[in-house]
């Protein structure tokens, strides 16, 4: 069985909250490079160099992270184990080791969250950090700082992007990959993001992206250059914020309440099951962890969620809310079961199962309804 926990992130398209207008400072974006196999290879330097893929050892386990050699050979998270193998037959996996994911993960926000930071976690091992300074040397030398400190303790290499956009500062991150650093100075943000392929651009999907190309756009500046007749004709009315972003336009701020708006865990099984009675042992395991998690992050639950993909490959999830948030394991199990009964399976061979909480709240909510 693999296993995946993670916190939920963000939700990255265009949205109506986006706003035009002034910058006021730097956002700085830092991501880990290749975080599950960097840990393996910091942990054991055999690895070091080789083509690695962290996975589970499940009949239809998936790549969670490969490590820079590896990707040469196409090897990248999401693919299927068995097509990663035959890429790459040198590849040596490796498997996942979630619990001490976490706790390096506890380890790079405190760096992150000092001096009463504003920082939005994305994912573990990913965050944006509001930078207070207000030039472009000066944001610089801070996420330099923050690369050293994380590799001072941790051993792992974290690449940073710095521009007065939150878009602009991913891609720039994630374009100096591995153990880099990249700032984009203001006014250079269209220029820097012209050459870049449109699915760059958050909320392009695949449909979009193909959709373009027909009209012979495949670059973000071929995109920006168009009028916004044009684009109210390929986007209807969020051309704004497409236009926007394509300029590297982009005022949504640092929101640090958002990090973890959630929590989830969820399994592939390696033979699907019709058996109630195994699902919801497994939703037993499921709340644990949660419970476990919610205790660690010092929070609780208002709302759990049970995701089931069918062996058809269709996904039906079924949500509720509690009275009261909660990081009590039984509570957790008996929504996450009340939702399980909602989906009206009738025997159906299930191939996944997950649970999440969501509605998360700062502290433990039990003691107060005590009061
Ligand atoms: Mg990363």
């Amino acid at each position: 069985m693999s296993a995946t926990c993670r916190r939920e992130p963000v939700i990255l398209s265009p949205s109506t909250s986006l706003r035009t207008g002034s910058v006021e400072g730097f956002i700085a974006h830092f991501d880990v490079d290749a975080f599950y196999a960097s840990v393996a290879v910091r942990d054991n330097p055999e690895l070091r160099g080789k083509p690695i893929a962290v996975a589970g050892s499940s009949r239809r386990a998936v790549v969670l992270t490969a490590s820079y050699e590896a990707r040469p050979f196409g090897v990248r998270s999401a693919i299927p184990l068995y097509k990663a193998r035959m890429a790459c037959p040198e590849l040596i996996v490796v498997p996942p080791d979630m619990q001490k994911y976490r706790s390096i993960s506890h380890e790079i926000f405190d760096i992150f969250r000092k001096d009463a930071r504003a920082v939005e976690g994305l994912s573990m091992d990913e965050a944006f950090i509001a930078v207070g300074v207000s030039t472009l040397d000066e944001a610089r030398a801070f996420a330099a700082a923050i690369r050293r400190e994380v590799f001072e303790a941790t051993r792992l290499t974290v690449s940073a992007g710095v521009a007065t956009a939150k878009m602009v500062a991913k891609i720039a991150s994630d374009s100096c990959k591995p153990d880099g650093l990249l700032a984009v100075a203001p006014g250079e943000e269209a220029a820097f993001l012209a050459p870049m392929p449109v699915s760059r651009l958050w909320g392009i999907g695949p449909k979009t992206q193909t959709r373009l190309s027909v009209f012979g756009i495949t670059t973000i500046g071929e995109l920006a250059a168009l009028d916004d007749t044009q684009l109210r004709e390929l986007f209807g009315s969020w051309f704004h914020e497409v236009r926007d972003l394509a300029r590297g336009v982009d005022s949504r701020r640092v929101e640090p309440e958002r990090e973890t708006k959630s929590i989830s865990t969820e399994e592939t099984f390696e033979y699907d099951v019709r058996d109630e009675t195994r699902l919801i042992d497994l939703l037993r395991i499921q709340a644990k962890e949660l419970a476990e998690n919610l205790t660690l992050e010092g929070s609780s639950a208002q709302t759990v969620a049970v995701k089931i993909k069918r062996a058809d490959f269709t996904i039906v999830s079924r949500q509720t809310h509690l009275a009261e948030p909660t990081r009590d394991a039984r509570r957790i199990f008996r929504a996450a079961v009340y939702c399980l009964r909602r989906v009206a399976l009738e025997g159906a061979p299930v191939r996944l199962l997950g649970t999440r909480v969501a509605s998360l709240t700062e502290g433990d909510a039990l003691q107060t309804s005590l009061f």
